[in-house]
Order: structure tokens, then sequence, then C-alpha cells
């Protein structure tokens, strides 16, 4: 592993834990500029700007309201709130492909993590957002998030399925479990967003090493595409790009039976070139005024990245 594993990873993982460092650099006005580049805007305008501008493109999109680990239950209240205004602004778009709205939801944002009956109002909320994006003929994934969380988030999946069966979530190649979870999504015909997963995890749980992790989102990309569900192939990694297209052959699926998926701000010219080959690509969108975590995350999976940062820093 290099230093940037052993050394830069742990630190910027711990910082960004940090209330402190948090407000501080949430102030500095050049951060601003580079979040900029990995999040559109704060409010829903912004994003509702930035989603014409994909479809445009002939993109798909998945919306974050930002924001998660919360305690508070007005807090959670508010979220489910930015996410039905999103939902009900959503037909002003006009008409759009079936399938091109999508919303990403973080069951910790929605009060997962309250001390009293935190799984259930999670359930809930998220059951009113599921509610909205059905109204609004959108789509919903439920993300993933540290490993402590996974148990209680895929049975809450799998209890808001019944209802909505379109509603997906997301499986982390990272994790040592995660093909098992494959099998059990893709024979339901769930909607799976397959990741490397971004959270700073033990051994115990996770691979430790990027060729593991890439070995096991291979493994589970075969589990996902050989099943009934509709793989979504998050990564920007060429390797597992091409990999995508060449396993999805293998198990003759049609083109619209699975997707790419990338995250705003990253490898736009590669979303376009899929996009003109034919593949379907959705770009993650994020919105909202706390983007601290997500920012973070992202300047710690790479480290040109972090150059991008320092550099806007210093000049
Ligand atoms: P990496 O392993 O980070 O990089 C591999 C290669 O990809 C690099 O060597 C480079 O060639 C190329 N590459 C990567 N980034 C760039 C760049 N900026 N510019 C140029 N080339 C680049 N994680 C979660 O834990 N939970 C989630 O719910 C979740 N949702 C996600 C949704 C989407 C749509 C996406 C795309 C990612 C999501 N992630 C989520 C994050 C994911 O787990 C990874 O942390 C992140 O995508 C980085 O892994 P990677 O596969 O893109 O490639």
């Amino acid at each position: 592993s290099t230093l940037f594993d052993t050394l830069l990873r742990p630190t910027i993982t711990a910082a960004a834990r940090s209330e402190r460092i948090k407000q501080t650099s949430q102030r500095w006005s050049v951060t601003e500029k580079v979040v900029r580049r990995f999040v559109p805007g704060e409010t829903l305008d912004d994003v509702l700007a930035a989603i014409r501008g994909e479809l445009d493109d002939g993109l798909a999109v998945t919306i974050d309201f930002l924001g998660e680990d919360t305690v508070d239950e007005s807090q959670a209240d508010a979220t489910v709130a930015a996410y039905v205004s999103l939902l009900e602004a959503m037909p002003g778009l006009g008409p759009v492909r079936p399938g091109a709205l999508e919303v990403s939801v973080k069951l910790t944002a929605l009060g997962q993590r309250l001390p009293e009956h935190g799984a259930k109002i999670a359930e809930e909320n998220a059951r009113t957002i599921a509610a909205a994006a059905h109204q609004a003929a959108a789509l919903i994934t439920i993300d993933a998030e540290d490993h402590a969380t996974v148990d209680e988030r895929l049975a809450i999946v799998r209890s808001l399925r019944q209802d909505f069966p379109e509603v997906g979530t997301v499986l982390q190649a990272y994790l040592r479990r995660t093909e098992a979870d494959c099998a059990e999504f893709a024979a339901t015909g769930a909607r799976i967003r397959l990741c490397k997963g971004a959270y700073a995890e033990p051994p115990a749980v996770a691979y430790p090493d990027r060729r593991q992790v890439d070995e096991a989102y291979l493994r589970c990309l075969r589990i996902l595409m050989k099943g009934n569900g509709y793989p979504m192939v998050a990564s920007h990694d060429p390797t597992m790009i091409e990999e995508a297209s060449i396993i999805a052959a293998e198990f003759d699926r049609a083109p619209g039976t699975w997707e790419h998926q990338m995250l705003y701000g990253i490898r736009v010219d590669e979303q376009r070139r899929l996009v003109e080959s034919g593949a379907r690509v959705r770009v993650y969108i994020p919105y909202g005024t706390e983007w601290y975590g997500y920012f973070v995350r992202r300047l710690a999976e790479r480290p040109a990245n972090l150059g991008f940062f320092l550099r806007a820093l210093a000049g």
C-alpha cells in the first residue's frame, strides 16, 4: 500500500470527524471554489440546473441531498422535506427518458442513528421519500455507509421493496460479506449499485489491499450480471468500466438492462464517451450545505484530487 494509504488517508478520514476542522474549512472561501467541482450548489435551483445539464447531454442522474449521521430528529425531518421538494420539482424538468431521474438517500441522514427507534424512524422516512419518488416517476437508491450499518440497511431495503420493488441499494466490494449479498439481491431482481467502498474499514470486515478489492469487485459484478436484477456499475476505474461491458455480453445482457455510474465532476469526458458509445450512464450529483463528509471522502480516495485542493489553497 502507498504512503497515501498509510499516512494521508487515515489523517483525512479522522479530520472529517473533527467538528473544529469542519467549521474552519467551511469558512474558507477558496475551499468553496474547489468544492464546486464536486458539488454543483447548495440550493434546489442549483441542483435543478445541474440536472438539466446532464439530461441535455444524454446522461441520467441520481441526486443526493447532502447530510449524514444526524442525531437530531428535526434535521432528519428537514432532509425528508428537502427530498420531497426536489421530487415535486422534477416533473417541471419536462419529459425525460423513463428511469433518468433518481434520488440517492443515506439512512443515517434520515435518523438511523437516533438513540431511540432510529431504524424504525429511518425506515418510515425512507418510505415517505420512496412514495414521493413513485409519484414523480423517479427511482430511489439507498446509499451504503460504514459497515456497522449494513445489516440494518439491508433489512430496511427488503422491507421497502415489498411496497416499492424499484428501491435499489448499494453493495461495497471491499466488504468480505458482499459476494453473498450480491447473490441474494441479484436473485430477487433488485437494482444494485456496485461500488468499491469509500469508508475506512477494519481488515476484519474489509479487504485491506486495493488489488483484493478490485478482484472482489469483478467477482461481484459477475454475480450481478448473471442475475435477474439491474446492475449499476459505479466506478471511474478503466478496468471495471471495460470489464462491465465484457461480462454483460458474456451473460447476453441487452443494453438498457444495466448501467454505468460516476460521480459529478469526475471523469466527465469518459462519461460522455460512454454515452456516445450507446451505454447508459448515470451521474451522482450531491447538493446542499452539508458537503464536508462527501468532499473529504473524495479527497481521501485520490491523491490527484488532494493535489487539486492543495494547489487551490496555495493559489
Ligand atoms: P478508484 O479505485 O478510486 O480508482 C481507480 C482508477 O480509476 C484510478 O486509478 C483512475 O484510473 C480512475 N480514476 C478514479 N478517479 C479518477 C479521477 N478523479 N480522475 C481520473 N481518473 C480517475 N461509496 C460508498 O461507500 N457508498 C456509496 O453509496 C457510494 N455510492 C457511489 C455512487 C457512485 C455513482 C459512485 C461512482 C461511487 C460511489 N461510492 C460509494 C464511492 C466508491 O465506493 C469509491 O470510493 C469511488 O467511486 C472510487 O472508486 P473507483 O471505483 O471510482 O476507482
